[in-house]
């Protein structure tokens, strides 16, 4: 955005210029994906579009690892973007991926994972899931219920294979202090912590199950570094607790979580007290003979994933309704349920939407941007200052490579799947190509 305008930044617009100045480029008033002008791939690829910069994914990650450290084991948590392309480029970095379901361990072996670099949680694995990836190898699976040890126990039996298993743990609340996000209420997920010895004894007895670990994550978006290292630091102090009396752990495996700024009012999660508090847990634990071997695994999709893409829709019509402006755009809810604030969050506040073929005129148009579905809930812009948007325009969301395509209500209304497109420098590959009226989803390469 021009210099003049930067002067009486809107709120917004901060946040916007910050992400333009680290993960996108700009040339001639135009949005560029490394180097890659971002109406050339709609010209190309036709809009809706989801573009992928490998590049700031493999940032991400080279940036969270310069933090945490080397001792720190990261997965990507596939559901977080499970195009095979994208889970790729991280197992090509070296990250293991973290699945919740039969399905996502097909696409992480067929991205090229090795199987004991998948791990697989969720609530409510089947039998037939469990049996799946017993029978094609798996990592380790994390246990979230007695019921689900005895069944997975009884697969392992019948297929004569042992695999590792992690509990994971909800923690109690009490212990925590404070309103973080980390369980301790009623939930599906994981185990309660009381029943944690239950869980060690069951497992201790089944002769094809292998205990390797704890597991514990409770929160997403987690913008607090202190929230996040509360959990980091309760879960080691468990696995401490339970080595002390005499529980084999190999493994604390601290969850995802980490969150990234969308709104204009979220400050992005402090690297360097995250770093310092890791650091300060790494020498705690070597200087612990119980933990001094033991090794910790993170497993974060959105941090990984989010900054590198955005989802370019093209604008269909621009009208008035008593006053109020409104740009109709050819993508929305369908490809894009969190930016309309659908995606299960409480208060509904407008993702960064820029006008990505018009960055250098002057933002000061307040804007309804909504999509083409017959229902309200299909708004993504509440307030968002652009430049007053043209047919034809291209509206762009940011923030939008983790929680978008496959969380999205794809079959609303036929609408066609958007593509998906991958730029790795000189390259840009279709990861997933455009459904039409005939078929509108499409599977992808
Ligand atoms: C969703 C999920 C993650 C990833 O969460 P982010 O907030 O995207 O980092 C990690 N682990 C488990 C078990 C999950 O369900």
């Amino acid at each position: 955005m021009q210099a003049q305008t930067r002067e009486e930044t809107h709120p917004v617009q901060s946040l916007i210029l910050s992400l333009l100045a680290n993960h996108w480029g700009v040339e001639n008033g135009a949005l560029s994906v490394d180097g890659h002008p971002l109406p050339d791939l709609i010209a190309r690829f036709g809009s809706p579009l989801y573009v992928y910069s490998a590049k700031t994914m493999r940032g991400q990650l080279k940036l969270l690892r310069n933090h945490v450290g080397r001792d720190f084991d990261v997965f990507f948590s596939v559901k977080a973007n499970p195009n095979p392309a994208v889970l790729k480029v991280f197992c090509n970095e070296g990250a293991g991926l973290e699945i919740a379901s039969a399905g996502e361990y097909v696409r992480a072996v067929r991205a090229g994972a090795l199987a004991d670099r998948i791990l697989f949680a969720g609530p409510g694995k089947t039998d037939e899931e469990l049996s799946y990836v017993v029978d094609g190898g798996i990592g380790e699976i994390h246990v979230e219920s007695l019921d689900e040890i005895e069944r997975l126990s009884r697969i392992c039996d019948q297929a004569k294979k042992t695999v590792s298993v992690a509990v994971r743990v909800n923690p109690d609340a009490s212990v925590q202090g404070g309103a973080m996000r980390m369980g301790g209420g009623a939930t599906a997920f994981g185990l309660d912590e009381s029943l944690l010895g239950a869980a060690i004894e069951q497992i201790s007895i089944a002769s094809h199950l292998s205990l390797r670990g704890l597991h514990i994550f409770s929160g997403t978006q987690i913008l607090k570094a202190e929230t996040l290292l509360a959990q980091w630091n309760y879960g080691v102090s468990l696995a401490r607790r339970l080595i002390k009396s005499g529980v084999r752990i190999e493994t604390v495996d601290l969850g995802g979580g980490l969150g990234i700024p969308y709104f204009h009012n979220d400050k992005p999660l402090d690297l360097e007290v995250v770093a310092s508090g890791a650091r300060l847990l790494r020498e705690e634990m070597r200087a612990d003979r119980h933990l001094r071997s033991v090794k910790l695994m993170i497993e974060p999709g959105r941090f990984l994933a989010g900054p590198s893409g955005l989802y370019a829709t093209r604008v269909t019509t621009v009208k008035t309704s008593r006053g109020e402006c409104f740009t109709v755009t050819d993508g929305g809810m369908h490809h894009h349920l969190a930016a309309t604030g659908n995606l299960g969050q409480v208060i509904k506040k407008d993702y960064p939407v820029i006008l990505a073929n018009r960055l250098n005129d002057a933002y000061d148009t307040a804007q309804k941007v909504v999509g083409p579905l017959c229902t309200p809930l299909d708004t993504y812009g509440r307030k968002t200052i652009l430049p007053s948007p043209r047919p034809g325009d291209t509206v762009a969301i940011l923030q939008s490579g983790a929680y978008g395509l496959s969380s999205s209500p794809v079959g609303f209304l036929n609408q066609p799947m958007p593509a998906e497109v991958l730029v790795d420098g000189q390259d840009v590959t279709l990861i997933r190509p455009r459904g039409t009226f005939e078929q509108p989803v499409t599977p992808m390469p």
